[in-house]
């Protein structure tokens, strides 16, 4: 189980959609491929492609990641590929702490061996995680809909999203707002409200940090606070621990964050210092940007013991992989990028959404080959 070859390829994600925090048209991320070798069984070749929001990682895969990861010796004690000796591996004469866009590079590496893993196994990821952890993986995967970011068309395009999301099977939706205010802001959440049933527990509202002072994160908080949302995402820097308890101490409303903290320690500082409430709030680190499982594992451990049920985890990006850690690891739920607009969004054929749940993908490994837009460009990486 030696790692023979890597390969990696920055790609475009051009979009001219926004959030309130930045704009996609000048994204791009990494795709990458690694090869196994597998003695008698042959070549295994695993993919992975970057989550969304933090640009390909080209630079670092090519100068430190790669070269470390290349010819190292990945056989578990049983004789299979473990990719959880790879960490160890590629974090050589790496110090502590500064995680940052490292923990990407690293993560959409070690998505690629997971990728390979399962399918030596011939079986789903989300499979191959349940059985390591020895957690149950539902038939019926808890998802939501991402969609209503700034785009042109206003109001009217909005409705248009969130009723393509609600025709795609989906119950909760989330949309953008935070770019131009609480009048805006609301405007936008009474329009996706009029397609909900005017049930704010169907809706969610991520505000992308656009709380730059703890007075706009509060005042951004109390214009919604009347509609009883699912939840109200990054109303403060991912990092201002003393704002997030403010407004968890002052608000009713969920709130969620996570998804731009990249280590164990990042997390383990959220949950000590952040005051979030483990029956309500939901912490969206990612694993693909947070050097993959084995540190997405060390997370669940420290959430564990400080009391957070694996239920309030729901890791960002609607990333098909990220489908595969919520199912086969039992989080709480798995977001859907809605649209096509972006190569991670949607679903890969076979997996429908019905009534708010998403059922198991079937395909060996992660399954990219299966999902269209993924596969026309990770293909490209074939051996
Ligand atoms: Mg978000």
């Amino acid at each position: 189980m030696r790692v023979a070859a890597v390969r990696e390829m920055p790609v475009s994600l051009s979009d001219p959609m926004a959030n309130a925090g930045i704009g996609f048209g000048g994204m791009t991320a990494s795709a990458v491929a690694v090869d196994v070798d597998a003695g008698a069984a042959g070549t295994i070749t695993g993919y992975g492609f970057s989550s969304v929001g933090r640009y390909a990682q080209s630079g670092l895969i090519a100068e430190r990641f790669a070269p470390r990861l290349g010819g190292a010796e990945l056989a578990g004690a049983d004789g299979r590929l473990d990719p959880a000796l790879a960490l160890p591996v590629m974090m050589a004469d790496e110090k502590p702490g500064g995680d940052g866009d490292r923990a990407g590079a690293v993560g959409v590496l070690d998505m690629a061996l997971w990728d390979a893993a399962a399918k030596a196994e011939d079986a789903p990821l989300w499979r191959l995680l349940s059985k390591r952890g020895g957690t149950a993986a539902p038939a019926d995967v808890p998802v939501y809909a991402t969609c209503g970011h700034y785009r042109e068309g206003g109001l009217g395009a909005l409705r248009d999203e969130i009723r393509a999301c609600l025709d795609d099977g989906h119950r909760l939706v989330k949309i953008k707002c935070g770019l131009r205010g609480p009048d805006d802001d609301r405007a936008r959440v009474e329009a996706a409200l009029g397609l909900l049933g005017g049930d704010g527990a169907r809706l969610a509202v991520d505000l992308n940090c656009r709380g730059a002072t703890p007075g706009e994160a509060s005042s951004a908080m109390a214009a919604l606070e009347d509609y009883g949302l699912a939840w109200i995402e990054e109303p403060a820097h991912p990092h201002d621990f003393e704002s997030l308890r403010a407004l968890a101490g002052r608000f009713e409303t969920p709130i969620a964050t996570g998804e731009n903290l990249f280590s164990a320690a990042e997390a383990g500082n959220l949950l000590l210092y952040g005051g979030l409430r483990p029956d309500r709030d939901l912490v969206q680190v990612d694993p693909a940007l947070a050097y993959g499982i084995a540190e997405y594992e060390e997370i669940l451990r420290r959430a564990a013991a400080r009391g957070w049920p694996r239920s309030r985890m729901a890791p960002h990006a609607g990333h098909l992989y990220a489908l595969h850690v919520v199912a086969g690891l039992g989080l709480g739920l798995h977001e859907v990028g809605a649209g096509a607009s972006l190569p991670v969004c949607g679903l890969p054929a076979g997996v429908a959404v019905r009534d708010g749940t998403a059922s198991r993908p079937d395909a060996p490994g992660i399954g990219f080959e299966t999902h269209g837009r993924l596969w026309s460009i990770l293909g490209r990486l074939s051996p």
